[in-house]
């Protein structure tokens, strides 16, 4: 069995981008972690910082225990995610806590700069976790270096409006209740996504996206990844491999 971190900048947003893949890969019987960089808590205008990042860190918990998945967060500031010394040690730190043999992290290009500046710490963590002389904290530097891919950004496009291209999709249409669940736990987001996304229903938003993906695979309902192969990653298609009948390729 591996353990698989998912690893993003705010509560909620793995469960619109990956959650589907996470519940099968649970079902399967591995574990999964999943933290968030930031407790988002600029995302409320009812309750002040403090009461948002408690408010959002239990609903983050209440979502990730629904797949049995331990959650963790490292407290950085709501949009004040930067590729600093101090942010790469705690992203680090999230690696190593999990003890990730996999790890889903946030696009490189996003809309929003915390998600951008998330990808880079992650990827960067990623490497130091095995670097035993790279101290950040009180867990153990990984034996490897973890396999690390790439989640959607949210909408499925760059800054530009190009659209990012996975190397392959995971079928969550059997999971896609469980994600649904999960994502509803975020009850603080219903309002704000509205609020400062103009999205009314932020659940119709997420199942739209997830049949836009899905229709990139020939399923109903999906999500895309890329692995990164850079060296000295490694470049097996281990969680390929993990996801069984579950992985989709795009009809060429
Ligand atoms: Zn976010």
């Amino acid at each position: 069995m591996a353990t698989i971190l998912a690893v993003h900048a705010h509560p909620d947003d793995i469960e619109h981008l990956a959650a589907g893949a996470l519940a099968v890969l649970a079902a399967k019987g591995h574990a999964i972690r999943i933290a968030t960089l930031t407790a988002g808590e600029c995302g409320s205008a009812e309750t002040d910082l403090s009461e948002t990042a408690r408010i959002r860190k239990a609903e983050a918990a209440r979502a990730a225990g629904l797949i049995g998945a331990d959650y963790c967060c490292a407290d950085l500031p709501d949009l004040g995610v930067f590729n600093d010394d101090a942010s790469r040690k705690a992203a680090t730190e999230l690696i190593r806590w999990a003890k990730a043999e996999i790890v889903l992290a946030a696009s490189p290009a996003d809309y929003h700069p915390d998600h951008e500046a998330a990808s880079q710490l992650v990827r960067d963590a990623c490497f130091a976790s095995s670097v035993p002389n790279y101290r950040t904290g009180p867990s153990a530097a990984l034996e490897a270096i973890p396999h690390l891919y790439f989640m959607d950004p949210i909408g499925g496009r760059d800054r530009e409006g190009g659209r990012i291209v996975a190397d392959f999709g995971v079928d969550i249409a059997e999971s896609f209740a469980m994600k649904r669940q999960m994502l509803a736990c975020h009850v603080s987001q219903a309002e704000w996504v509205a609020r400062q996304h103009g999205i009314s229903d932020h659940l119709a938003s997420m199942e739209a996206w997830s049949r836009r993906r899905g229709r990139d695979f020939g399923v109903s309902l999906g999500e895309g990844f890329r692995q990164y192969r850079h060296e000295p990653y490694p470049k097996t298609p281990l969680l390929q491999d993990l996801l069984g009948e579950a992985l989709v390729m795009a009809a060429s």
